[in-house]
Parts: C-alpha cells; sequence; structure tokens
C-alpha cells in the first residue's frame, strides 16, 4: 500500500476540526491537528451563542449564504448522528420602529431566495403569540434557526478525526512554518512535523500565521469582543426561543438579542467592542503587541473616522449595566438591570482591509499545497462541515 500523504491542520476549533474530519476520511491522508490550547474550541467555537443559523441575512449567491445553508443541513445530520444535543426552536426577528419595516421586508426576500422554508411574516398584534414579552410593529419568524453548544460539536468532530486514525496534538503552539522541496516544516517549542499538506485555521491568530508562512495577505484580523449577560433564572420565562432586533446591513454582528442555550440559560448579547488583545475577554486583558498592530493598521483608522459613533455607544453599553438593558427594553420591555446576572464573552476574529471595510464574506488564500483561512466570522460555526468539506476539496486538488 502507497505511503499516506501527511496533511496539518492548525487549529482544533470547529473550522479546524471539520476540515481534519473530512480529510481524514480519504486513505491517502495522514492528519494532524497542531492546536495551540489544552484543548478544543477554547477560543472561538467555545465562546459563541449557540445558534444554528438558518441563512436567512446572507447576500445570495455569497459563499457564505451558500456554505450556511449546506453546513447547516450537515451539522443537523451530524448531531443526530453523534448524539449531540440541539434544537430547531426557531427565532424572532422584531422591527420595533416603523423605519424597520422595509429592512425587515428585506429580510423576508433575503430569506426566500436563500431556500428557507420556515418563514412567517408577524403582525405586531401577534408578536406575543410566538413570544409573550417581546413587543414591536411587527415580525419575521424565522422556523429554521435552531441552537446547539458547538464545544460539544468540537468534541464529537475531534472523536471522529482521531477514529479516523488522525492524530490531534492539544498544547502545541504553532511559531513557525516554512515551505521548501515540496514540503512543509512546522514548528513550535513542543517539537517540529513536517507535511506535505498544510490547512490553517487559526481563528484570531490566522492573519499572523499566513504572514509567518510567507503570504502576504491584504487584510488584518481586528479582535471585537462579543459580551453576553445572562437572565436570573426566575426572569428565564421572558423569553422562549431566540429574539432578535432588525440588523444594521453595515454591522450584520451588532445589536444585542436574546438567545436560549441547550442548557436552558438565558443568554442577553453579545454586543461589540474592541478588544485590546486578540484573546482578550475581558477589558483588563491588554496585549500591547496586538493592541500595537491595531493601532498601526490603517484599516482600522478609516473604520474609526466612518463609525466612531456607533464604536463609542457600544463601549459606553459595555461600561455601563444600564445602558445594556436599555437596548434589550427595546425588544422585552420588561427586563430590568436586576435581571442581569452572570457574564461572559467571546472575541470574534474580524478580517480588516486596508480601507478599513470589515469582511464580510468567509476569505480564504492559498500558498504552496497550503490554504489559509483568513475570515470565517459567524456563521461559520453552523457551517463549519460545508467549509471543512471546500477547504479539503481544495487541498485535495492542489496535491494532486
Ligand atoms: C461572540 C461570538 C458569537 C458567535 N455566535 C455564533 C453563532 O451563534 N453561530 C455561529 O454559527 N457562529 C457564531 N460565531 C462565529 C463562530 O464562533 C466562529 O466563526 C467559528 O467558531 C470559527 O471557528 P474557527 O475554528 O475558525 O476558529 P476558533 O474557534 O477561534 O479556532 C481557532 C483555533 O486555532 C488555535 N490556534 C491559534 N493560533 C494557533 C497556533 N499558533 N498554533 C496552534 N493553534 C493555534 C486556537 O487556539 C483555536 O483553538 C460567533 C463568534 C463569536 C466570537
Amino acid at each position: 500500500m502507497a505511503a499516506k500523504d501527511q496533511v496539518v491542520v492548525v487549529g482544533a476549533g470547529v473550522v479546524g476540526l471539520a476540515t481534519a474530519a473530512y480529510l481524514a476520511q480519504s486513505s491517502r491522508y495522514a492528519v494532524v491537528v497542531l492546536e495551540a490550547e489544552e484543548e478544543v474550541a477554547y477560543h472561538q467555537s467555545g465562546r459563541n451563542s449557540g445558534v444554528i443559523h438558518s441563512g436567512l441575512y446572507y447576500r445570495p449567491g455569497s459563499l457564505k449564504a451558500q456554505l450556511t445553508r449546506e453546513g447547516r443541513a450537515q451539522l443537523l445530520r451530524f448531531c443526530q448522528q453523534h448524539g449531540v444535543p440541539f434544537a430547531l426552536c426557531g427565532k424572532l426577528v422584531v422591527a420595533t420602529r416603523e423605519r424597520q419595516l422595509t429592512a425587515l421586508q428585506e429580510l423576508a426576500r433575503r430569506g426566500e431566495a436563500n431556500g428557507l422554508e420556515r418563514l412567517e411574516w408577524v403582525d405586531g398584534k401577534d408578536i406575543p403569540r410566538f413570544e409573550p414579552y417581546a413587543r414591536g410593529v411587527a415580525a419575521l419568524w424565522v422556523g429554521d434557526t435552531g441552537i446547539v453548544d458547538f464545544r460539544q460539536v468540537a468534541q464529537a468532530l475531534a472523536r471522529q478525526v482521531e477514529a479516523a486514525g488522525g492524530n490531534i496534538l492539544l498544547g502545541f503552539r504553532v511559531e513557525g512554518l516554512h515551505f521548501a522541496g515540496g514540503q512543509w516544516r512546522i514548528w513550535g517549542r513542543r517539537g517540529e512535523v513536517a507535511a506535505r499538506g498544510l490547512v490553517v485555521c487559526a481563528g484570531l491568530q490566522g492573519d499572523r500565521l499566513a504572514r509567518r508562512a510567507g503570504l502576504t495577505p491584504a487584510v488584518q484580523i481586528v479582535p471585537f469582543r462579543g459580551e453576553y449577560w445572562e437572565l436570573a433564572p426566575q426572569r428565564r420565562h421572558l423569553v422562549r426561543h431566540l429574539i432578535y432586533p432588525v440588523p444594521d446591513p453595515r454591522f450584520p454582528f451588532l445589536g444585542v438579542h436574546f438567545t436560549r442555550r441547550v442548557d436552558g440559560r438565558v443568554e442577553a448579547g453579545p454586543n461589540a467592542v474592541l478588544a485590546f488583545a486578540r484573546e482578550g475577554y475581558h477589558w483588563s486583558k491588554i496585549s500591547w503587541r496586538d493592541l500595537g498592530e491595531t493601532l498601526s493598521f490603517p484599516g482600522f483608522w478609516r473604520l474609526v473616522r466612518r463609525y466612531w459613533r456607533t464604536g463609542c455607544g457600544e463601549m459606553f453599553r459595555s461600561l455601563s449595566k444600564a445602558a445594556f438593558c436599555r437596548a434589550l427594553q427595546e425588544l422585552v420591555p420588561e427586563v430590568r438591570p436586576a435581571d442581569l446576572v452572570g457574564r461572559g464573552s467571546g472575541v470574534r476574529a474580524q478580517a480588516l482591509d486596508r480601507q478599513g471595510n470589515l469582511l464580510d464574506d468567509f476569505a480564504f488564500s492559498e500558498g504552496p499545497q497550503a490554504l489559509f483561512v483568513l475570515n470565517a466570522p459567524s456563521p461559520a460555526a453552523t457551517a463549519c462541515m460545508a467549509i471543512g468539506r471546500a477547504i479539503g476539496e481544495r487541498l485535495k486538488a492542489i496535491l494532486t
């Protein structure tokens, strides 16, 4: 039997693990996953809202729209097969002002164009039928939305990789990558690994590793922290499922919302504030290197010049519980600051270009016998299996 080609996947978030699981199924590849942390899904994949997105928001025909629909169906099958609990509970997108109705109609149109099956327009007076405590002038019921714990998805994917003969090396922080003579050398303090093919799915560190491998990506990752409050257990009845505002198309990730988790908790958030470190899960975590890189990137100042007001509003809501609560009261007037208890957060790896544009779509870059993920924002957890398949197929094509 011919020797297998070794392929290294850097990063054991859901995107890296789904890619590894796809490649490990092929008898041609010996797959090794290198993960800096001591557990899988330690960063974005384990600190997100846990929403299985329906594909409602995305521009029809975009990579996001395509991969989300395909990935969502695969994810649901995977959860069923691997005993990962999930619920297709649906979500309500609520217009709280007349001026949001046009945007809500546009969402309904996009949803249809993207093939969503369970969409329903809800008049203001009927909102309580779906969410008894939500108020608005109209809403869109999106039945295809669900919830899952993506950390459990990652753990199940890791088991699948290992069952197919792949290796996952935890605590292996990649520090250098070099391509010569048809082989990659990938090293860190834990040792060195050689590989014929390389995939880098390093989330918040994705652009840096691409640069270390000799690429010159035109984007830089800017970390935006998303902070959550949890509803006190005795107030969880205020939210049945998921309640979202109508998104601002310029900032699709803005707008705090309510999310029920698979374990029954209800979270409110996330907001979006600049993190002072790539893994900056709270205000006090500062990395001068990370912050210096953000502040010296021209795209960051172009973004600030355009949207400083929005940014200040997000910071204010981060520092003031009363202000955060006021934003939530737009959707559910009964919620009170005292109802908001424990806090959590995640940091988004958001790619920004030099012109100050936040990249909306998934973005990848190719190197010799290698692929680098440069932007995998929400809903990349929902779409992880479709992204993993797309990356895997492309790598196979490059390697043959
Ligand atoms: C607040 C928030 C809410 C979100 N909500 C949702 C949601 O509800 N639904 C949804 O579909 N998506 C959501 N997302 C997006 C989703 O979580 C991400 O798109 C997805 O998890 C990206 O997965 P990943 O594997 O690319 O990145 P990550 O999960 O960040 O994984 C990257 C991995 O690479 C490792 N790594 C980094 N550098 C190195 C190195 N040098 N050597 C070795 N390993 C390294 C890291 O330790 C990490 O484990 C949300 C994201 C955030 C932050």
